[in-house]
């Protein structure tokens, strides 16, 4: 029987107003990074709370960079999402799997030996 085992527990910080006007997630991480910091050196002056510590944690997803779409293949693979994606993997697989080409046999000064 499946139940609810509480194994972790973490406290959550709301610094959205250290954000001001992020291009993107990634400018959006550096300035909460810098807000952090500046947290941090706050802490230290009020030795009380000296023991606090914040770290930033950046949840990463694949998305497809044509669609936009969550990243998810299918039994083989090959992304589901757009034909975009579908084109770009079968282009990619023909350039990783070059044509094959005969063995290549170099005599072994080992076997000449023997
Ligand atoms: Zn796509």
């Amino acid at each position: 029987m499946k139940h609810k085992v509480l194994v972790d527990v973490e406290v959550m910080a709301e610094m959205d107003r250290a954000v001001n006007g992020a291009k993107d997630m990634a400018d959006r991480a550096k300035q909460l990074r810098r807000a952090v910091r500046e947290f941090h050196d706050f802490i230290k002056d009020h030795r009380s709370m000296d023991w606090v510590s914040l770290d930033v944690r950046e949840v990463y997803k694949d998305r497809c960079s044509h669609c936009g779409y969550e990243w998810e293949v299918d039994d083989a693979g090959v992304p589901v999402c757009c034909q975009k994606a579908i084109d770009e993997h079968e282009s990619a697989k023909n350039v990783a799997l070059p044509a094959p080409s005969p063995p290549s046999y170099s005599p072994s000064r080992e076997g000449d030996e023997l």
